[in-house]
């Protein structure tokens, strides 16, 4: 524990009798003339920290620089895009006519908001080629669960009861799987080829009449692009199953490709990774559903919908799977989505993909001496090295990562996907200009020559930040869970 940046609870802070806010003391007799019945009094005070305001202020303004973000530093976490997220957007939404809204109001005072909903919906539609989408789930994982239960209610209205499995490749994200086994299916996982793409003979030999669908990620989770989805999406179709997209990540994707017209019959999008609401603070996320034509009447309650005089409701299918919000979704979010959409416009939000493409591969071929590439790029938006080329002194993925820290640039991915023992996954997104990725690059290069000249130092790190190297081993079987053991410490 570095003591220098060691700062106190702010109940710690707390002196008996002290005050933050200078507000005539008027009492509720004094104020109204009447007295609240004894039931509703407190008979003790409030147990709050006793601060000036300028303790308050300091307090939260030195804990949040004690924290990480896009905006105080490079964040090449692959595979969960961290990019930046335009400041205008966050504006948008703190607007009079948006933040006070209410879900209880009449429908007839919200056709601004619910317009914003449906010019979202639109949107996406048309980004990713398909008929409709739904802006009701509240994240990724939710997303796949209201895809999934989507394909289930299709299934069940067509009388296969028997489809009862999910294919997932073992390169997908983690929330795969799990989507799919709390949607209530069965999972099997599909091979990947030496390159990271889906093996095709493996994927073949699973395809039967018990099959619901196979999930996958175009570009893949190792970044590359799965050039068999025409053959794939052919195939799974013939043997009766749906194609489902995990478009959590679309950076690569915008405007240059479209799910729909490789196949899919159903995806997700994270708005809180590509458009535009930060990702990783846990939250408010939205994760959309789009479908293709002809399964649009399963998707969740409620939907928003169009009168033929130019109005909007909110209604409820009668073949629809059910809900899976109150409300219809996380509405800051879809604010700062249709805005940063309109913004960019088609022209700019092309620019995105080969943007971040480029930025990956740039990293990429600086960095190959070094570092193991085992599939060969050109990757697209994101990439996977197998920890360092000389691993002789013994620095890990681990070392690499925790280094990065002394230097100011948050730790990439590691060790996922599952495929390498040493995954170092890259994704530097669209938003980097050239002297910080050079920047990146000659750290990277650093670590790399320290690890072979000095490995102790590597292994040591980090030396800078607020917790420094706690004992891998203790710090995993004897954790520090409590602040109270912290200050014992
Ligand atoms: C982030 C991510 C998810 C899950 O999204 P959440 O909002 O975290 O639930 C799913 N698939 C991929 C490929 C992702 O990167």
């Amino acid at each position: 524990m570095n003591k220098n940046l060691y700062s106190p609870l702010i109940f710690e802070l707390s002196q008996a009798g002290r005050c933050g806010a200078s507000v005539p003391s008027y009492t509720y007799a004094e104020a109204t003339g009447k007295h609240l019945p004894d039931s509703l009094t407190r008979r003790a005070p409030l147990e709050l920290p006793q601060v000036d305001e300028l303790t308050v202020v300091r307090h939260y303004t030195n804990s949040s620089n004690n924290n990480f973000g896009v905006d105080t530093g490079f964040y090449p976490l692959g595979s969960c895009t961290m990019k930046y997220n335009p400041k205008i957007n966050e504006a948008m939404v703190g607007r009079a006519g948006i933040a006070p809204l209410h879900p209880l109001q009449p429908v007839s005072t919200v056709q601004g908001a619910l317009r914003i909903y449906r010019d979202l919906e639109k949107a996406l539609a048309e980004i990713g080629g398909m008929a409709e989408f739904t802006l009701n789930p509240f994240a990724g994982a939710h997303g796949e669960y209201t895809g999934l239960m989507v394909i289930r209610a299709c299934l069940l209205d067509r009388g296969e009861h028997g489809r009862r499995k999910v294919l997932v490749p073992d390169s997908a994200h983690g929330t795969n799987p799990a989507s799919a086994a709390m949607a209530g299916f069965e999972i099997v996982e599909v091979k990947s080829c030496p390159d990271g793409t889906v093996d095709v003979d493996d994927l073949r030999s699973k395809l039967d009449d018990t099959v619901a669908a196979l999930m996958m990620t175009n570009p893949n989770t190792v970044g590359m692009f799965e050039k068999r989805i025409p053959e794939i999406a052919k195939a799974v179709h013939e043997a009766g199953a749906l194609l489902y997209y995990d478009g959590a990540n679309l950076n690569p994707m915008l405007g240059i490709a479209r799910p729909g017209e490789m196949g899919f019959d159903v995806m997700h999008i994270n708005l809180h990774k590509t458009f535009s609401t930060p990702h990783g603070g846990g939250g408010p996320g939205a994760g959309p559903v789009g479908v293709r034509a002809g399964l649009e009447k399963y998707l969740p309650n409620p939907r928003v919908a169009e009168k033929p005089d130019g109005t909007l409701t909110v209604e409820f299918g009668a073949d629809s799977f059910g809900r899976v919000s109150a409300w219809l979704g996380n509405f800051s979010v879809f604010v700062k989505a249709l805005a940063y959409i309109l913004t960019l416009g088609s022209e700019n939000l092309m620019k995105v993909g080969p943007l971040a493409t480029l930025n990956a591969n740039y990293i990429l071929n600086a960095l190959k001496d070094l570092y193991e590439l085992p599939i060969p790029g050109p990757c697209k938006h994101e990439f996977v090295f197998d920890g360092l080329r000389d691993k002789s002194q013994g620095v890990t993925t681990m070392n690499v990562a925790k280094s990065l820290l002394d230097y100011g640039f948050h730790a990439p991915t590691i060790y996922f996907p599952l495929l390498f023992h040493e995954s170092l996954m890259i994704e530097p997104t669209e938003s980097e200009n050239l002297e910080t990725l050079d920047r990146f690059i000659a750290v990277m290069r650093q670590i790399a020559t320290d690890a072979a000249t000095n490995p102790d130092k590597v292994k040591g790190a980090p030396y800078t930040t607020p917790v420094t190297h706690p004992d891998e081993d203790t710090a995993a079987l004897n954790p520090i869970v409590t602040y109270t053991q912290l200050c014992h410490k």
